[in-house]
């Protein structure tokens, strides 16, 4: 069995590769993308159909690759103090009306005054990623809750699922680049997701039941900005 410290550093190393081949991979397929789109307008039906299923590939490619390139972007990142109900707030925007096409509803619950530092980007990423998995795992109709509290100097964020749940051996293999159970999953998402709480400082674990539902437990520092240090000194 490999240990925990082996495993993050294989994700390390895949994942930087992983950027760099990313980048240079995306411009030819956006060349060949919008070569196809122009030569497919003088085609006949038939073979427009054979043009579109190539671009619909081609977008799969850049959609795998967005996923990756997610990963690694130093450059854009930017570190600030983030009010974690307000981040829910508008992430639960973003996400009502896929939510709502599922019958899935999401409630969010936050105490008052939680900061966490981090990149509002990536911070956001990573809790999209969960929910969009736990909306995907909701059957027929759902809840999902999204939790905050401050537990001593850390913020514990919960997402709560009442979808399909998951074995102890599906909860293992979270995280590992490929693992998907779906047809158009990329198997990316938590991969992505563990790596940028990861670069917080933070913690991502899962308690699963089969049939019942999924719980992600994120555990990421409190900040406190000056004034409310200094309410303690
Ligand atoms: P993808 O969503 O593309 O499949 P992820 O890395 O996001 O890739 O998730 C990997 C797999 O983990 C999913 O295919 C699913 O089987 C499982 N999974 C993740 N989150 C949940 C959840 N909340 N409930 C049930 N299964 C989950
Ligand atoms: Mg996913």
């Amino acid at each position: 069995m490999e240990n925990e410290i082996q495993r993050a550093e294989k994700l390390h190393v895949i994942s930087e590769l992983a950027a760099s081949i990313a980048h240079e991979v995306r411009n030819p397929l956006t060349v060949a993308r919008g070569f196809i789109q122009l030569t497919s307008r003088s085609l006949d039906e038939s073979n427009q159909k054979y043009m579109n299923i190539a671009i619909s590939e081609l977008d799969r490619a850049e959609y795998i690759i967005s996923d990756y390139l997610n990963l690694a972007k130093p450059q854009s990142e930017k570190i600030e103090p983030l009010h974690i109900a307000e981040m829910f707030e508008n992430i639960l925007d973003i996400l009502s009306s896929f939510a709502m096409i599922r019958n899935v509803e999401i409630y969010s619950e936050s105490e008052p005054d939680l900061w966490i530092l981090g990149d509002k980007v990536k911070c956001k990423q990573a809790l999209i990623n969960l929910i969009k998995n736990s909306i995907e795992s909701i059957e027929k109709r759902g809840r999902i809750d999204v939790q905050a509290k401050r537990k001593g100097n850390q913020v514990i964020i919960h997402v709560i699922d009442t979808g399909s749940g998951m074995t102890k051996e599906q909860v293992a293999r979270l995280g590992y680049p490929f693992y998907t159970t779906k047809e158009k999953g990329t198997g990316l998402g938590l991969m992505v997701t563990f790596r940028l709480i990861e670069s917080l400082g933070g913690k991502l674990e899962f308690e699963s039941e089969l049939g019942k539902g999924t719980t992600a437990i994120i555990s990421i520092p409190l900040f406190m900005p000056a004034q409310e240090i200094s309410k303690f000194s």
